[in-house]
């Protein structure tokens, strides 16, 4: 019989994916089910992105390229970081990868020995951990709590380092809390990693673009250079410009660490592929108007969960500054029972009513390793998402 290998063994399908495929399997019977679970922007890809690709198509950039990344996308990652972040890094200091995802494996796996531990800021998106377990690490969640703004206490975060600490992850505008960090806010934390030189910050910075009201998101990275030696940041073209399908993250930091992360790529994927490459070169490059147009969009999204979310009694939501998600606390149904008679005992439980009788498919926040909340993603069309809210509400008065 088949005998996984110990590093897989204990890590199950994505609970999200689970979610996924049961509100598929109801879609097919016919029921109208509004999926909230997905993590991708609801746009298309702009025509200039795709334009780009067809010519690369043409052109016959259809060869493997240099293993990290195309020198055009390099350089266009370097202007990227100088223009919007204020942050020098020369070409050298640049990776690309399949999608942010990639560039996070391959820094775990070019830097963790078994037992190593690596710190991250929960709740957090499950890749994660599962991430560094996968390359032999122990995963350490610190959670941050709602009255912090679910934001990683820099106290929280000193007592979790040890000797075998080796990273932070922290993710701002945060996947699943939306919670962003101010440089007020980083300031404490990047303290704290002065004092420990051995643990290095990987900041994932995908949802940076996606930020509303008068929040400007910052790196830790432009807030202490001095941590610049010793972090990775992580981005992408993913979230910003509608690319999830495309394939395209990147990294910059020390050219120690993004060599070693080039070997792990070049035994595993080699390249990315080189039309994304070229596309990710005009989304960097090109006109960046509609990244505003897209984010006024989902600020509005934004605003009308949170109203409609805290207008429900029994459940409260924090009104996020970024990414496209609200995580809200359904503390206040607990104890609850449906009408079928089950008592709601976690946010489990809820969510699987929710979805089982009220078709609306959301995530619980446990997964993210913090209940009883739940997780929304307001990356769909307004009409939708009021539709979901009413049933959301409708789902919560049927409690006794
Ligand atoms: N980082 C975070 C916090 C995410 O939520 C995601 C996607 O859901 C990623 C990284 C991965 O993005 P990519 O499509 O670039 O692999």
């Amino acid at each position: 019989a088949f005998r996984p290998a110990r590093r897989i063994a204990h890590i199950g399908v994505s609970e999200i994916l689970k979610i996924g495929a049961r509100a598929a399997q109801l879609k097919r019977e016919g029921r109208p089910v509004i999926v909230l679970g997905a993590g991708e922007p609801d746009f298309d890809t702009p025509d200039n992105i795709k334009d780009a690709a067809i010519a690369a198509i043409k052109a016959g950039a259809t060869k493997y390229t240099t293993l990290d990344g195309t020198a055009e996308l390099k350089d266009a990652i370097v202007a990227k970081l100088r223009r919007e972040n204020q942050l020098d890094y020369a070409a050298n200091e640049i990776t690309v990868g399949a999608g942010a995802k990639q560039v996070i494996h391959n820094a775990l796996m070019a830097s963790l020995d078994e037992g190593d531990e690596v710190v991250i800021a929960a709740p957090f998106w499950t890749s994660y951990a599962d991430m560094v377990i996968i390359a032999g690490g122990v995963p350490v969640p610190v959670v941050g709590r709602e009255e912090n703004g679910f934001r990683l206490d820099a106290a929280d975060l000193e007592a979790a380092i040890t000797p075998r600490t080796r990273w932070l992850m922290l993710n701002s505008p945060s996947n699943p809390t939306g919670a962003a960090y101010s440089p007020a806010d980083l300031r404490p934390i990047c303290d704290v990693l002065l004092r420990h030189p051995q643990v290095w910050l990987m900041s994932d910075e995908i949802y940076e673009h996606l930020a509303y009201g008068n929040f400007i998101c910052t790196s830790p990275v432009a807030v202490e250079p001095a941590l610049k030696e010793r972090s990775l940041i992580v981005n992408g073209v993913s979230k910003s410009y509608a690319m999830t399908g495309w394939r395209i993250g990147y990294g910059a930091g020390p050219r120690p660490l993004i060599a070693a992360m080039a070997v792990v790529q070049s035994q595993s994927t080699t390249n990315p592929a080189s039309i994304s490459q070229a596309a990710a070169v005009e989304a960097l490059n090109g006109p960046q108007e509609i990244l505003k147009e897209r984010r006024a969009s989902f600020e509005r999204r934004r605003d009308l969960v949170v109203k409609a979310l805290n207008a429900i009694p029994g459940i409260t939501c924090r009104k996020p500054e970024g990414a496209f998600y609200t995580f809200a606390s359904c503390a206040g149904v607990m104890g609850r029972k449906t009408p079928s008679g089950q008592v709601l005992e976690s946010d489990a439980d809820f969510c699987r009513y929710l979805l089982e009788e009220h078709d609306v498919a959301v995530v619980p926040g446990s997964i993210f390793g913090l209940a009883p909340y739940f997780r929304i993603s307001y990356a769909t069309a307004e009409a939708e998402l009021r539709t979901a809210m009413t049933r959301i509400a409708g789902a919560v008065e049927a409690l006794s």
